[in-house]
């Protein structure tokens, strides 16, 4: 990839950062890509699409260190949870044999699995050797009769964030667009509905969670083509640009393919997010907006007032005991300011939450939620937020699973909100499990038997431990 594509790239036109500030996104810092390099960015976005081969073009070590890292569920094909590499050794780059390694792994997974297409990741040995991926995948496709994707995405291209954002620019330039949505079946045609084509973009279906908002929108007569990328088919993301509108689920991620959505296919989109009764309730309520059906709009509000009053009555008992209870909150991007809207629907009291992925967006919503009492932490390391800990006297640590043994070694309860959960939270009914989750935390005997003072430290006061 050219360094005008990837300056392209991370100066995203549709991002806040560059319609908000002056300055545009920052730049990347020496080290920043701590969290995960481009290679991993763009496999944690595209993985998900569950019938693809993907394929990482490099050493095992690659392939090993990003493989399933995200825990996406798939109604269907199994093939994404299928770690392939080309597997390059020291011999391959020595006797320039790599890009024939690739055609040929290329060949093996489709004799093998036959699916409907292959994506190939460029990692940083192939780029450094300079491996033509593009020529490659499409000789392979000649030879091998179904769609070959190259993803350029070598690590050090830079962040994880522009990872992601090479993914989006594959899926556009490569496969949306490439096919025609099926026409609606008899069984989804309902007498006097209209039934609307959306997509999600950014959803990736972590936990099963987006199952629990689904037949919502079945039932509002809302056809999904595409969530790129949670549960997904190849051929459903070659349809996206029929939709009529899209909606941006995680903003970082993939904002330049709704950008581009917009101005090659003229699809409207907008930003939400499904944690949190609120949030929820105003994500159907754009869509009906944008696509300015008043049938359609007259059925949002039907639905919402019904599954509002169902979730506020399963809530009520979880209110009761989660009321009042203080939260540090270590997550970024959209999450930063959609969970604190779902902890505040719950009666919690978010003291502080991280920003260090989040936009100016992001930070403004933050603001615009947690009024002037905002504590936005950028610091994550452990020392620091034990700190705020036991500064704001948090009830509860919510982060990433990185942070679980900080808090855990601590005696802080923790609860994991990020990718690689067990537990699905979106829709009004992950709401309830949300606050079931929070409340087994919290609540668990093991605090109060981690924080007595040891037999040999009878004196000690109990309390939280500062590592
Ligand atoms: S930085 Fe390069 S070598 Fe390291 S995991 Fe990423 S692609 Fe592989």
């Amino acid at each position: 990839m050219q360094a005008k594509q990837i300056a392209e790239l991370l100066n995203e036109p549709a991002c806040s950062h560059n319609t908000k500030s002056k300055s545009g996104c920052a730049k990347p810092k020496p080290g920043a890509t701590a969290g995960g390099c481009s290679f991993d960015g763009a496999q944690i976005a595209l993985l998900p699409i569950a019938d693809v081969a993907h394929i990482v073009h490099g050493p095992i070590a690659c392939a090993g260190s990003s493989w399933d890292n995200r825990g996406t569920r798939s109604s269907g094909p199994t093939l994404y949870k299928i770690g392939m590499t080309t597997d390059l050794t020291e011999q391959d780059v020595i006797m320039g044999r790599s890009e024939k390694r690739l055609f040929h792994a290329i060949k093996q997974a489709v004799d093998d699995y036959a699916p409907p297409a292959v994506f190939v990741y460029n990692t940083c040995v192939p780029a450094l050797v300079g491996d033509d991926l593009e020529a490659v995948c499409k000789a392979a496709a000649e030879r091998v009769g179904v769609p070959v994707v190259p993803v350029d995405c070598a690590g050090f291209y830079g962040t994880k964030n522009l990872g992601n954002r090479i993914a989006g620019e594959s899926m556009f330039k490569y496969v949306i667009g490439t096919r025609e949505p099926d026409p609606l079946p008899p069984e989804a045609q309902r007498p006097g509905i209209t039934v609307h084509d959306v997509n999600l973009i950014g959803e990736y279906n972590i936990a099963g969670e987006f199952w629990h908002v689904l037949p919502l929108f079945d039932e509002l007569g809302l056809r999904i083509l595409c969530t790129l990328s949670g549960d997904t088919r190849f051929h459903e993301v070659q349809t996206m640009h029929r939709a009529k509108v899209n909606m941006v689920v995680c903003a970082k991620a993939l904002l330049n393919v709704a950008r581009k959505m917009e101005s090659s296919y003229g699809v409207p989109f907008f930003e939400g997010s499904f944690y949190g009764v609120t949030d929820t309730s105003h994500a159907f309520r754009e869509f009906a907006r944008l696509i300015g059906d008043p049938a359609l709009s007259e059925r949002v509000e039907a639905m919402i007032a019904r599954e509002e009053a169902r979730v506020n009555a399963a809530l009520e008992p979880w209110r009761a005991r989660l009321k009042g209870k203080r939260v540090l909150l270590y997550t970024g991007g959209v999450k930063s300011w959609s969970i604190v809207s779902a902890l505040q629907d719950l009666g919690m009291d978010v003291v502080a939450t991280g920003t260090n992925k989040s936009t100016e967006e992001d930070k403004a919503r933050i603001q615009e939620l947690m009024g002037d009492k905002t504590k936005m932490i950028t610091d994550g390391s452990p020392k620091a937020l034990i700190g705020i800990v036991k500064e704001y006297q948090a009830d509860i640590l919510i982060a990433g699973g990185r942070n679980m043994y900080t808090a855990l070694k601590a005696r802080i309860p923790f609860l994991d909100i990020n990718q690689e959960r067990e537990f699905p939270y979106e829709g009004y009914m992950g709401m309830v499990e949300l606050a079931r989750q929070l409340a087994l935390t919290m609540e668990s005997p093991v605090w109060q038997a981690v924080r007595r003072p040891a037999p040999w430290k009878k004196d000690e006061v109990p309390g939280v431990a500062v590592a």
